[in-house]
């Protein structure tokens, strides 16, 4: 993750080296661009604030710079500023952006280019939200929405740690986040869930293409990698945080949950206690517990713990599994 002190870093010794280079004449840009498009992104204009219906977009899907298609941000990213342009916390990867330091209209500012073409997209303040504290303010007109059918699940089955090691592993699952959900308080921490007074479950948000794995797949996986019949427990671990708890987003994803636990339930001696509930908001954990197992699987807990859960779920499930080398837990 990209922090003020990097963006400084970049804009004052060098720039991150871009996967691919455009380069391209004025008058090429001309008339690949409309005339907005080419003020705004070759001529490093400023759009009206307000300007954009791009501000509230919050869909799911990417930002592609529009002169040259690279991708630069994701809609996980954005968030509602009040600025009146775009804005993003992150970029998708920390070589997409280019960064000079400005000192036009008399202020120091540091603009933020298409590290691919050059492109000038708008500035980066040291004033965004958590964790990064990074806010890209975009010209909406400089970015195009690229369209994508990914979609997300929630899913809670204990210590976040482990469940985010599973599926991790799993092909078609692009990005597992671990958080909290289903709590009474907003932007919960650790501290306070662990209290278990706030309500809120530890659960994993994944991010999959459903052309790849299906949610039923998921939902399968999730009840056949925890323990589903021990209430607000799994193993050692006690408490209304580690419940066995699956978030629908649609009548669809109840009905799917539903029918999934019925047909997992004979495998099962004891009956299954797992909810089923409507998401309400999943509130990311702290940047420490994210890959927890791939960032620290020498500690006691991953070895003793996670790592024989992963076996198991590797036997099972050997054909959903992404491509790595056999027996390799990372
Ligand atoms: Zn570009």
């Amino acid at each position: 993750m990209l922090k003020w002190i990097d963006v400084i870093r970049f804009a004052s010794t060098g720039n991150p080296i871009p996967d691919k280079k455009v380069v391209k004449t004025n008058e090429e840009w001309h008339t690949l661009l409309t005339p907005e498009e080419f003020r705004i992104t070759r001529l490093k204009g400023t759009e009206r604030a307000h300007s954009s219906e791009m501000c509230s977009l919050f869909e799911p899907g990417k930002y592609a710079c529009v002169c040259c298609g690279t991708l630069l941000f994701d809609a996980n990213e954005k968030f509602e500023s009040g600025t009146g342009w775009p804005s993003f916390t992150q970029p998708v990867t920390e070589n997409a952006i280019a960064y000079h330091k400005d000192i036009s209209y008399g202020m120091v500012r540091v603009e933020t280019l298409c590290n691919t073409c050059d492109a000038h997209l708008g500035h980066v303040f040291p004033d965004g939200p958590g964790p990064g504290g990074l806010r890209y303010c975009m010209n909406a007109v400089a970015l195009k929405k690229v369209e994508s059918n990914e979609r997300k699940a929630t899913f809670g089955g204990g210590c976040f740690w482990c469940t985010e090691a599973v599926f991790n592993q799993l092909k078609g699952v692009t990005k597992v986040e671990s958080g909290y959900s289903g709590g009474k308080i907003a932007n919960p921490t650790y501290r306070e869930i662990c209290s278990g007074l706030t309500g809120h479950a530890e659960v994993i948000e994944v991010t999959y293409n459903p052309d790849e794995i299906t949610y039923d797949d998921l939902l399968r996986i999730h009840l056949s990698t925890h323990n589903p019949t021990t209430l607000n427990r799994q193993g050692a671990d006690v408490g209304t945080q580690y419940r066995s708890v699956i978030f629908y987003r649609d009548e669809a994803e109840k009905k799917a949950a539903e029918q999934a636990i019925a047909e997992i339930q004979s495998a099962y001696d004891e009956p299954i206690v797992t909810e089923v509930a409507p998401l309400e908001y999943f509130y990311k954990a702290e940047e420490y517990h994210q890959d927890y197992y791939s960032n620290n699987s020498e500690e006691g807990y991953c070895q003793v713990v996670i790592d024989p859960k992963l076996r198991k779920f590797r036997e099972l499930f050997k054909n959903k599994l992404k491509d790595t080398k056999e027996g390799e837990l990372k």
